[in-house]
């Protein structure tokens, strides 16, 4: 679990529910012998900031393009994927889900709502999603799989909310916060294919 801003306690209290252990990563030396990474949401600008003020920026970077199982939420989401818009210039993106991404996409009236998104893979209870300034999927490439979408309301488009590729799992909310453990469920499930 990168430790370094945002949801790291109720994300870490997620996995313990299930079981799992869970190592708070601060520094180049926390990425040894992980089975999978996960990225809490926060402020995508400011773990930028605190990923290259930690020198983690570039081991991070090397673990997750050889292939580290990683579950990013959020700014973990942003962080993670290829293109970002309304960003600040200068903030890292590591580029291993071809994703665009707009910042705070949502809009000022719609910035944090709670919701509920099907998901076919996780079976046929939706999962309770609440956004937080939320980042809106403006396009996604052939190779990611959409496991979720949110149904826009009032005209606006539907829009991806849960998505992989590969070892990569991303969602635009925060599933930390509600008691469902599906998604956490499937990413456990991840780290396990990756050993096999
Ligand atoms: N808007 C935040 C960002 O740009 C993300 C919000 C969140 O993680 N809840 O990083």
């Amino acid at each position: 679990m990168l430790a370094l801003q945002g949801g790291v306690r109720e994300h870490a209290a997620a996995f313990a529910d299930l079981g799992e252990h869970v190592v708070e990563v601060r520094r180049p030396a926390d990425l040894q012998g992980l089975a999978g990474l996960v990225i809490p949401g926060g402020e995508s600008t400011t773990l930028s900031l605190l990923l290259g003020s930690s020198g983690l920026d570039g081991p991070l970077t090397e673990v997750l393009q050889s292939g580290l199982p990683t579950f990013g939420t959020c700014a973990g989401m942003i962080l993670l994927a290829t293109d970002v818009l309304d960003g600040r210039p200068d903030q890292l993106s590591f580029g291993v889900i071809d994703l665009t991404i707009r910042r705070n996409g949502y809009g000022r009236q719609a910035a944090s709502f709670e919701g509920e998104v099907l998901v076919p893979a996780l079976g046929d209870v939706p999962l309770p999603a609440v956004f937080i300034r939320a980042p809106v999927v403006e396009s996604s490439g052939p190779d990611v799989e959409v496991l979720a979408t949110l149904r826009g309301e009032g005209g606006a488009p539907d829009r991806p909310v849960i998505c992989r590729q590969g070892p990569v799992l991303v969602a635009a909310f925060h599933p930390e916060l509600t008691a469902d453990r599906r998604l956490q469920r499937l990413f456990v499930e991840m780290t396990k294919e990756e050993r096999r």
